[in-house]
């Protein structure tokens, strides 16, 4: 199907990596609309594994720092680690990687309004919402995040990531280092800001000497946390939703930059075919990841913590490396469900 112009809302992750891969494939009438001045400017960890460079390119100036080893904790103990120098990621400068996404294509600076019905009225026109949160069709299933760059005195180790999930919190930290000593600390999880707030700046003190702590530098958002809503993608005639719009975050670890543009990507490949579009977003990694996750993430949320804690424990290091980056077979989700059957559930 030809569309006189394909409009994009919002130059996120989802959709500034759409214009890409449209521009790429040869389409010229595309425009994107953002309303904020500044591209990447929602709070964010700006962590993406090491696969994204499969997906897109990511230059030198797009990489603040490198990922190379992980320590993974469980109610302050710790779990898991590699700190044997793999390449597990990178942390990336979001603003600029955007900004270089969308510089072919037309980019109006303007708030459109999202009515379904107008905009399904405009029959020649494509529109895909790729507005995130601030679409109000999102789901309103969402874990409220926080999080802060600091400079941190004693931090020794400027290319390994800290996760700490905390099982009463139903929620996980996290402290990822831009450099030497500036590492950005965050926590996300099912309590309101003001008490995330408190816990941050707490989990901050015990992490690492921190020259000055000033709350107001605290910023906050929210993540979806249902995974993909297959019953959202297309809202109206004409009208398509990718992005955490449509819960393209993975549910346990929160994770968004990379499914979003998984997400954008299928969608450039099948733009012309609704039908192409949601059975090779169906048979994707990125689609089963999320329900994966997102099965996980409920059965964890009926549980009390010291049975989430028995779980987690229980999930072999191999396994809960792959779920969480979205890379495993079927014999390893196998594997789980017998996990999750010995705990009956
Ligand atoms: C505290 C925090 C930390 C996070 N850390 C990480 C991390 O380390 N790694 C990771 O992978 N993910 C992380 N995430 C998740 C990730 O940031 C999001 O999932 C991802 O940005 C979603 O991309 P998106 O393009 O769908 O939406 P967004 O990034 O929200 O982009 C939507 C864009 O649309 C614009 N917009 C909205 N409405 C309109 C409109 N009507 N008209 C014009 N423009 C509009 C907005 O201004 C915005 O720029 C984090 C999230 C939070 C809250």
């Amino acid at each position: 199907m030809e569309f006189s112009r394909i409009n994009i809302i919002g130059a996120g992750p989802a959709g500034a990596s759409l214009a890409f891969f449209l521009s790429s494939l040869g389409y010229s009438n595309i425009t994107v609309y953002e309303s904020s001045k500044i591209l990447g400017s929602k709070p964010c960890g700006m962590a993406v594994p090491a696969s994204i460079k499969d997906l897109i390119k990511l230059e030198n100036e797009h990489i603040i720092n490198e990922i190379k080893g992980y320590r993974l904790f469980i109610d302050g103990k710790l779990l898991h680690e590699d700190i044997s120098g793999t390449h597990w990621g990178y942390i990336i400068n979001k603003q600029k990687f955007l900004e270089d996404l969308v510089s072919d294509v037309e980019v109006k600076r303007e708030h459109l309004k999202i009515n379904l019905d107008e905009l399904s009225k405009r029959k020649d026109d494509l529109y895909v919402i790729a507005a995130g949160i601030y679409w109000n069709g999102s789901p309103k299933e969402r874990l409220n995040a926080v999080e802060a760059t600091v400079n941190v005195y004693n931090w020794n180790e400027p290319s390994i990531i800290q996760i700490w999930f905390d099982t009463k919190l139903m929620g996980y930290y996290w402290a990822f280092p831009h450099s030497e000593k500036k590492v950005n600390i965050g926590v996300g999880g099912f309590e309101d800001f003001f008490s995330l707030k408190a816990r941050l700046i707490k989990f901050i003190k015990k992490i690492g000497s921190v020259e000055k702590m000033e709350p107001e530098k605290i910023l906050g958002s929210q993540i979806v946390s249902t995974g993909i809503v297959d019953s959202i993608l297309f809202p109206a005639e004409n009208v398509f939703a990718i992005g955490e719009g449509v819960g393209s975050v993975l549910p346990l670890t929160g994770e968004g930059i990379r499914p979003s543009i998984q997400m954008a990507k299928i969608f450039s490949e099948n733009i012309s075919s609704k039908e192409l579009f949601i059975q090779n977003l169906k048979s994707s990694t990125l689609y089963k990841t999320s329900k994966i996750q997102r099965k996980i993430l409920s059965i964890l949320k009926q549980m009390p913590p010291f049975l989430r804690n028995k779980i987690m424990r229980s999930i072999p290091k191999d396994i809960m490396i792959k779920i969480g980056l979205g890379s495993y077979s079927e014999n390893d989700v196998n594997k789980l469900k017998l996990i999750l059957k010995t705990f009956q559930v």
